[in-house]
């Protein structure tokens, strides 16, 4: 096989080997950002939480303050009682006491049902609240192991780079303008190898010629359905 052909073929393989981070790199940022994510969660929960308490607590006041005015009125009611002079006076008064002390109880009913909510919104805060100390204590540690993988994963992309780069200073510019120019499309599968008597890029049986042409290997063979490179791998054609 000519060299600039062998080249072209490595290059395939180094330029896949260099898209192989990828996918590393996202799992890494994923796992850090998905903590980040479920950290501002339960931090936007816990503020909701806080102003439904805090609203709880300003309706127990609201009827609390009731609570004193009814109170209040009861006591007025008792001093009118003793100037009262009709039946009829008497009563409405009566009437009005009545009422005051029904929304007394309601009130005082409604304090009770206010305090129960609270009470359990206080204990799903005090959940909440432990949850995000520990995840707190989680995303620090992930964001260290997250650094640790990155600078693993760079260690490792930078010899492939460096492997690249010695690869690509050494090719001729027209077949490297070639491969760019399919790959701008055919991405990772640029170059593919024939198999079965097909181009492993679109599956199509390639004729002899073509066939023949990759295994001698003098000059670059493209496929002519998909416009791939293409070549035989010696050791695997050998086998079949
Ligand atoms: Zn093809």
């Amino acid at each position: 096989m000519n060299r600039h052909i062998k080249q072209l073929i490595e290059l395939s393989k180094i330029d896949k080997e260099v898209d192989a981070f990828d996918p590393q790199i996202e799992a890494v940022n994923h796992r850090y950002e998905a903590t980040l994510s479920k950290k501002a969660t339960l931090e936007q929960s816990i503020k909701e939480l806080d102003l439904e308490c805090a609203e709880l607590q300003q309706k127990k006041v609201q009827n609390e303050h009731y609570l004193s005015e009814l109170s209040d009125k009861l006591r007025e009611n008792k001093k009118k009682a003793s100037d009262i002079k009709t039946e009829k006076e008497m009563k409405s008064l009566q009437l009005e006491e009545e009422i005051a002390k029904e929304q007394i109880s309601f009130a005082n009913e409604e304090i009770v049902r206010l305090d129960k909510i609270e009470q359990s919104k206080q204990e799903r805060l005090n959940e909440l609240k432990n949850s995000l100390e520990e995840l707190e204590q989680n995303v620090a540690t992930i964001k260290q192991e997250s650094d640790v993988q990155m600078a693993q994963i760079d260690l490792l992309r930078q010899e492939v780079f460096a492997r690249k780069e010695a690869l690509v200073s050494k090719m001729n510019q027209k077949g490297l303008s070639y491969y760019q120019k399919i790959r701008r499309w055919a991405k990772n599968s640029t170059a593919v190898p024939i198999h079965k008597k097909a181009c492993m890029g679109c599956y199509i049986v390639v004729s002899d010629k073509v066939y023949n042409d990759a295994i001698l290997g003098e000059e670059i063979v493209s496929c002519p359905h998909c416009g791939r490179i293409l070549y035989v791998e010696t050791s695997k054609e050998s086998a079949a």
